[in-house]
């Protein structure tokens, strides 16, 4: 295969500038037009959907979707962006744009298209910022405090459409021009618009060309033929009639969220800054005490030879995570860079085969020899690896408690819930110590806990394998100023210490940290990283009652995380019950994401992931069949 055409990068877009505007090679026509190209989206796409008055019209606590076919430079989104601002009904209600790109304008070409708005800059270096490489997939952007999220899908419109879940209350139609690219405006496009669209829902497209008028008319849209922008003489605007019956899904107004670990704790800021009341419950007595409570947790992903759904789950968490916790940089997050060493044969010849399948952007990654990884890492290493310049170490325990303080969030800690019982269409979480939890929908984070809870109780293919971490100090390690990992992992010194672990040890349960446990940490790293730890030292550290700490990760058969509505046997959902776990020693990268969509469902907004994605996250893959209610 062509290295141009390997996953998971997506060819750009070629420009030709012309007196400042962009103009596509590929499709030969203007991204805009020339008089006024924002004018022209304030008329075309702003005005004809009625977006300002629509705006003021949200109720307090929603949001408003509007779904655009082509993307390009992104002068649509910050227009309506903008407006969005001026017109909003209140700070909880939230802006859900999702468009599509086939050949997305690289970072360099956007900065470069933005410039000729300088009313729009505030809004365009904050979309600048968070502008995702250029790899396909679904890159979910949270703007502007999580008031503006855009989906941003970077692949062919039709793929989009079929694999997103969203209702749209407004569409902008925006391809180049039917001629010169009939790809956009097929009929079986037009059918998915029709497909994701809500009674009332509008169109505006600059496009009067006959035929999509008639497509859009087939498809149910009431469309009209207007004057069109500047010397463009018509243009079209449609509406879908309100006679079609829809049950919007009713978003929650309350939340239980079991478990303060990392991903209860994203989740319940996530919902809270949704406008959502949520409970946190945790049997500690405060956030992040259990697994999530390590004084330093890499975020890192291991990428599969095969770009398959598997490894996008994880490019695309690490991507998002790495988006979502640059707000907390030198507080909570250490963005050093991460090397993936390789550290065997195995691993080696592994990595060479990931990098001849594969096409990565050099700001995700790229390989490093020896010497490369050595000056990165300041350790002399004996071989070389992967360099993931975006990564680093959080402070898991810190940032768990500074999610979880929101007005909106009740924490009930000291809480040890037993049963979740069906109430009047809520549940009732019973057990010993807080106070009586009642609330619409509950969500189990709780880690390798929560198998006891999921009131389905059987055959949900969770274990529990605990893991032992050891710190180092100074006088053992020479102290990295990246994060190493291999056989086990290495983090930079903090505060005097540098965590390395963890031991995966199945079927033992001993909440203690061993001895054994830190000599089989200590010899790992020795054989993995022979210049960082002095044998002399760290043995005579070793018998000077060394410290660690023990916490129990929770794992599916598969080894993939789980997230969203929780099945039955008979692949039926249960009602109002969701489950965010099996991160394994993940947590920390897929977290966000996986909170991020959780957090759709439960107030009714448009899904971060794909369908691809979402099946294989959701709890029907874990469960067996014949399990009984409990
Ligand atoms: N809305 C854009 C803006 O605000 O700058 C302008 C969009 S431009 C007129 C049309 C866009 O559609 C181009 O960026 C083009 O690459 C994209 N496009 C063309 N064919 C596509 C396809 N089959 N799937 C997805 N996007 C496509």
């Amino acid at each position: 295969m062509e290295r141009a055409s390997l996953p998971p990068q997506i060819e750009p877009a070629e420009l030709l500038w012309r007196d400042g505007i962009p103009e596509s090679v590929r499709f030969g026509d203007l991204y805009f037009n020339r008089e006024n190209g924002l004018e022209e989206a304030r008329y075309v796409f702003l005005q004809h959907n009625q977006l300002p008055e629509r705006f003021g019209r949200v109720q307090a606590g929603g949001h408003f979707v509007i779904a655009e076919a082509g993307f390009g430079t992104g002068l649509n989104f910050l227009a309506t962006w903008q407006a969005w601002n001026e017109h909003k009904p209140d700070q909880a209600s939230t802006l859900h744009f999702v468009s599509v790109e086939r050949f997305p304008l690289t970072r360099k070409d956007l900065i470069h298209a933005l410039t000729l708005w300088p009313e729009l800059t505030p809004f365009a270096k904050e979309l600048i910022e968070n502008y995702p490489p250029l790899v396909r997939g679904v890159h979910r952007l949270i703007l502007d405090e999580g008031r503006v999220r855009l989906t941003l899908y970077f692949g062919d419109i039709l793929e989009a459409w079929e694999a997103l879940e969203f209702r749209a209350d407004a569409w902008f139609l925006d391809g180049f021009a039917p001629a010169c690219n009939p790809q956009m405006w097929l009929d079986k496009t037009i059918t998915q618009v029709r497909a994701h669209s809500k009674p009332g829902t509008t169109l505006a497209t600059f496009t009067s060309v006959g035929r999509i008028k008639r497509a859009l008319a087939d498809a149910g849209f009431r469309v009209e033929k207007t004057r069109g922008f500047g010397r463009k003489r018509d243009m079209l605007a449609g509406l879908l009639p309100d006679e079609v019956g829809f049950d919007p899904a009713a978003g929650a107004k309350t939340v239980a969220v079991i478990g303060a670990g990392i991903a209860g704790c994203l989740l319940a800021r996530n919902l809270a800054d949704r406008g959502v009341e949520v409970t946190l419950v945790d049997s500690a007595s405060q956030p992040g005490a259990a697994a999530s409570g390590n004084r330093q947790g890499a975020t890192y992903v291991k990428l599969g030879v095969e770009f398959n759904d598997q490894t996008e789950l994880g490019l695309t968490s690490l991507l998002f995570s790495q988006r979502f916790y640059t707000p907390y940089r030198d507080r909570y997050w250490h963005p050093t860079g991460l090397l993936q060493l390789a550290w065997s044969p195995q691993e080696q010849d592994r990595q060479q085969r990931f990098l001849r399948r594969n096409a990565y952007p050099a700001e995700i990654l790229y390989p490093v020899a020896r010497e490369e990884a050595s000056r990165l890492t300041g350790i002399q290493t004996q071989t070389g690896g992967i360099w993931f310049p975006g990564s680093g170490w959080l402070e898991p325990a810190k940032l768990c408690k500074a999610l979880s303080e929101h007005a909106l969030i009740t924490p009930a800690f000291s809480s040890n819930v037993e049963r979740l019982i069906p109430l009047n269409g809520k549940w009732r979480l019973t057990g010993s110590g807080g106070p009586e939890i009642i609330a619409d929908r509950v969500v189990i984070c709780a880690g390798h806990l929560s198998p006891e809870l999921i009131p389905l109780k059987g055959e949900y293919r969770l274990k529990s394998i605990r893991g032992q971490v050891t710190h180092l100090t100074d006088k053992a390690l020479q102290t990295p100023k990246a994060v190493i990992c291999g056989a086990r992992y290495l983090n930079p010194m903090d505060d005097g210490v540098a965590v390395t672990g963890a031991t995966f040890d199945l079927r033992d349960t001993n909440p203690e940290t061993t001895r054994e446990s830190h000599e089989e940490n200590m010899k790992a790293l020795q054989d993995m990283l022979p210049g960082a730890l002095d044998p002399e030292s760290s043995l005579a550290e070793l018998s000077g009652q060394v410290e660690g700490k023990v916490a129990f990760r929770c794992t599916t058969h598969d080894y993939q995380p789980v997230a969203g509505r929780l099945y039955g046997a008979d692949g039926k959902e249960l009602t109002d019950i969701y489950l965010l776990t099996g991160l394994g020693s993940k947590g920390l990268s897929y977290a966000p994401l996986l909170a991020e969509y959780v957090a759709d469902q439960l107030t009714g907004q448009p899904a971060c992931l794909p369908s691809r994605l979402v099946r294989r996250v959701e709890s029907r893959r874990i469960h067996r069949s014949g399990m009984a209610l409990s």
